[in-house]
């Protein structure tokens, strides 16, 4: 890398209504949206051992405690349940691995997603164990693969990440468009919350009126659409990370995995090119939480920093505070993109937006895969 230190690809912001900062309202969101995740895990790990069949009863289990302090067993562990899996899935046909693939996936994300939500509530067991399961399997039959990009090695391992308890926040700055008229929410005279007949039409393959790709919306009439305040124009400022961040799925998602001098055998480097170098973390126990502490520096595996010396004294409190008033203002708001950017830490300078890329919307980001 050209500056050293760890980086991270991560969410900064989700579509949609942006979430409520605290009190009840906030508990109401996360308890919803948490046990809607746990939900969409089960599912999704449900279908996985209906297309398994009568082979998901000689599945490796998960029959070890997900804690252990101490990295001997829990290598001895991973080392046997790696074996269990590659016989268990030398049994398993290729057209059955490609229907699980996708399930198993959502499955993982869901339980991490759950995590995110529900992390300081009383079923954040129910969510840890989730993603234990789901990423056991994942890995198992599928590898949690760690790449080669730029010089360095980059994983995305379920286990890893979600252990890493911090997330994002985004300083930022922005106008609000109408939806109906799309004119400057203050200078229009709709009434946000509001229903008005709009018109709807295919604007880079987005519905105008539900923003799916596919729907029955006919393009050309006119529907009645609620009127809200759309986010344009948005520049984020920095990005710090935090222990509990306004919008729960703002993590990191992407990380390098420093490999120490094992990373430059040569015959690593091959296996990282050839996608075949896999992380062994989902398949045995792991060593708990990484609760990030906030005003500690250093204190977990990597440096911890709130923000940017220029923007500190502007992003003491939330910066969403700025949109909040905003928001306040308008009745409602949106904020239309889902936001991936890289961010880096430059050793004495603290975090550092490493690169975004401006969409058609005009937000800064680039936008999830
Ligand atoms: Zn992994
Ligand atoms: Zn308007
Ligand atoms: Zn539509
Ligand atoms: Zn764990």
């Amino acid at each position: 890398m050209a500056d050293g230190g760890p980086h991270f690809k991560t969410v900064l912001m989700q579509w949609g209504p942006i979430p409520p900062s605290g009190g009840p309202n906030r508990e109401r969101y996360l308890d919803h949206k948490g046990r809607e995740s746990l939900r969409g895990f089960s599912d999704e790990y449900e279908a996985v051992l209906v297309i398994l069949g009568d082979r998901a009863a000689d599945m490796p289990a998960l029959d070890f405690k997900l804690v252990e302090e101490d990295e001997g067993a829990a290598r001895a562990i991973q080392r046997q349940k790696r074996s269990e899996w590659i016989q268990f899935r030398s049994t398993i046909d290729q057209a059955t691995l490609d229907a699980i693939a996708p399930r198993i996936k959502k499955a993982t994300t869901s339980a991490v997603a759950a995590l995110n939500y529900l992390e300081d509530h009383e079923l954040k067991e129910d969510a840890h164990r989730a993603i234990h399961r789901a990423a056991f399997v994942k890995r198992g039959l599928f590898g949690c693969p760690i790449v080669l990009r730029d010089g360095a090695y980059w994983e995305d391992c379920a286990i890893n990440i979600s252990h890493l308890r911090m997330g994002l926040s985004v300083g930022l700055v922005s106008d609000f468009a109408c939806s109906i008229c799309a004119r400057l929410v203050e200078d229009c005279d709709h009434q946000m919350g509001e229903p008005y007949p709009k018109v709807a039409e295919r604007d880079s393959g987005e519905c105008s009126i539900c923003e799916g790709t596919e729907c029955e919306h006919i393009m050309g009439q006119s529907y009645l659409a609620v009127a809200y305040a759309s986010a344009i124009n948005a520049v984020a400022h920095e990005a710090s990370f935090v222990a509990r961040p306004r919008y729960p799925q703002a993590r990191i998602v992407e990380m390098i995995r420093d490999l120490g001098e094992t990373g430059n055998d040569p015959c690593v480097r091959a296996a990282a090119e050839q996608g075949i170098l896999n992380c062994d973390a989902d398949l045995g126990p792991c060593k708990g939480f990484n609760e990030m502490k906030t005003g500690r520096s250093g204190s977990g595996p990597i440096a911890t920093r709130q923000t940017s010396p220029s923007s500190r004294s502007r992003c003491s409190r939330s910066p969403f505070d700025r949109l909040d008033r905003r928001l306040a203002r308008s009745g409602w708001g949106v904020v239309r993109l889902p936001a991936t950017f890289f961010v880096g830490v430059v050793p004495g300078q603290g975090w550092r937006l490493r690169h975004h890329a401006v969409t058609r919307s005009g937000l800064d980001v680039v936008p999830r895969r």
